[in-house]
C-alpha cells in the first residue's frame, strides 16, 4: 500500500496566485503527494493584516483548488478567531490521526529563511516535513548557508520511503510564478489586468466583488449606487 502524504500549503493568500499553485504543483510532483490541503490564515502574527476579509480570502482558495484532483481548500485557521500560528495547525492533524512523517508543510524559501522567528522552533521541524520551494529571488540553494545549524536535515527529493523517516527539510529547486500577492493588490488598485498572475476564477472573483480597490473604491462606489437609488425611490432623481 502506498503512503499517505499530505501536502498542506500555508498562507495570507491576499490573494491566492498563480506563484502559490506552482509551488503546491512542485511538491506534489517532487514528493508524490495524495492530497493538497491550502489553509489561509486567519490572523497572521508576523506581517500587516490582509486587505481582503477571511470569507474573500477562503473562497479565492476554494476556486483555485477546483480542478486539481486531491485538493481542498480548508477553513481550518479561520475558524480560531485567535493569531494562526502552523504549529497549532500542525497538531491538529497529530490529533486526528496523522504522524509527522505523513504531513508536508509546503512553503517558499523565502518564508523557511524565516523559520527560526517561528512559534515552536525547533520543536516545529518535528512536526512535519517542510517542502520547502524556490521563489524568485529566493532559491532554495541558499538555504544551507542561510540556515548552517539545519543544513544536516536538508535534503532533496526524491527519496524512497518518507513514511519510516525522520521529518527533514525538503529542498525542490522549481521555476514559479514571479509574483506576489503584494504586486497583485498594487495591479488592482493601478487598474492592471491580472490576467496569468492569477487563476482565472479568481481574477473574476476579484473583479466581480471589486476587490483591493484604493481607499474601499469599490465601496464607495456601490454606496453612491444605493445613495442614487434611494433618491429614485423618493422621487428627487
Ligand atoms: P505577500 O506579498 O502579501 O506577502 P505572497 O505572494 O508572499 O504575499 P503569502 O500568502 O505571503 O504570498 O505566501 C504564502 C506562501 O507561499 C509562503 O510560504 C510563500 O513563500 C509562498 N509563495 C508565495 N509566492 C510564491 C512564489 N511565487 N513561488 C513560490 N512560493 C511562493
Ligand atoms: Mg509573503
Amino acid at each position: 500500500m502506498s503512503a499517505r502524504r499530505i501536502g498542506i500549503l500555508g498562507g495570507t493568500f491576499d490573494p491566492i496566485h498563480s506563484g502559490h499553485i506552482d509551488a503546491g504543483h512542485a511538491a506534489a510532483l517532487a514528493i508524490g503527494l495524495n492530497r493538497l490541503i491550502v489553509i489561509p490564515s486567519h490572523i497572521p502574527p508576523h506581517r500587516p493584516q490582509p486587505l481582503a476579509s477571511p470569507y474573500h480570502r477562503f473562497a479565492m482558495a476554494a476556486l483555485a483548488v477546483g480542478g486539481n484532483a486531491g485538493w481542498r481548500a480548508s477553513d481550518l485557521e479561520l475558524r480560531i478567531e485567535a493569531a494562526s500560528y502552523t504549529s497549532a495547525t500542525l497538531a491538529k492533524f497529530h490529533e486526528r490521526g496523522c504522524s509527522p512523517a505523513e504531513l508536508f508543510f509546503i512553503l517558499g524559501a523565502d518564508a523557511f529563511a524565516d523559520i527560526a522567528s517561528w512559534r515552536d522552533y525547533p520543536d516545529i521541524l518535528d512536526q512535519a516535513h517542510f517542502a520547502v520551494v524556490s521563489r524568485p529571488r529566493f532559491p532554495v540553494s541558499d538555504l544551507p548557508t542561510l540556515l548552517p545549524q539545519l543544513k544536516t536535515r536538508m535534503s532533496i527529493p526524491p527519496l524512497d520511503e518518507f513514511a519510516q523517516m525522520e521529518p527533514l527539510i525538503l529542498l525542490i529547486d522549481v521555476q514559479t510564478a514571479n509574483v506576489s500577492s503584494t504586486a497583485i493588490r498594487q495591479y488592482c488598485a493601478d487598474g492592471s489586468s491580472l490576467a496569468g498572475l492569477v487563476p482565472p476564477t479568481v481574477q473574476q472573483h476579484i473583479e466581480q466583488h471589486g476587490l483591493y480597490q484604493p481607499m474601499g473604491q469599490g465601496r464607495r462606489d456601490s454606496d453612491a449606487q444605493a445613495k442614487a437609488a434611494a433618491g429614485r425611490l423618493h422621487g428627487q432623481d
